[in-house]
């Protein structure tokens, strides 16, 4: 049986590799490093590739961290998954924590783009120096997404349109 989420982790894989060039590029123009949740800021609602893929990384955390999750207060200020500042399910989490803190290109109404990045980064002004190849095309990103969702539904019964938060893998 092929693995179901061969296709979201070839995402990843392909993310990380852009992402990892970026932040290697201009290191020094980067504050995102392990205790820097700034943008862990909310729980992420999430598709049925996604919700799975976390509750499978959650099924392999410790019995302790698990409990201590669970009986963390809830908040909207704060994501579920994050424990001690960082993230319990790190390898396994979304799309958009992975692309969070990188020099995006946003689609906005009417075709057009806007350029950004977390406050914290690029805080020399240079990010409108930045050539085409490192940007990330968050829209680009999010409709293969789309489509690496849709399959997942296809073979898992899964309802492609439904998200749900990653806080109610902890009820
Ligand atoms: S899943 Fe992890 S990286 Fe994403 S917002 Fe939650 S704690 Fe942060």
């Amino acid at each position: 049986m092929s693995d179901p989420f061969r296709n979201l982790n070839a995402l990843y894989e392909k993310v990380k590799v852009h992402s990892d060039r970026v932040m290697d590029a201009y290191s020094g123009k980067f504050q995102c490093r392990r205790g820097c949740s700034d943008c862990c800021s909310s729980d992420r609602s999430v598709s049925a590739v996604e919700y799975a893929n976390v509750a499978q990384a959650l099924s392999e955390v410790s019995e302790k961290t698990l409990s201590r999750l669970k009986s963390q207060p809830r908040s909207k200020k704060r994501c579920s998954m994050l424990l001690d500042g960082a993230c319990s399910v790190y390898k396994a989490r979304p799309l958009i924590c992975r692309s969070h803190g990188l020099p995006l290109v946003l689609d906005r109404s009417k075709g057009r783009q806007i350029v950004d990045v977390c406050p914290l980064n690029f805080k020399d002004g240079s990010l409108g120096t930045l050539p085409p190849e490192d940007l990330l095309a968050q829209g680009t990103v999010d409709s293969i997404l789309v489509a690496v969702n849709a399959l997942y539904c296809q073979e898992e019964n899964g309802e492609p349109r439904k998200r749900r938060q990653l806080a109610s893998l902890l009820e």
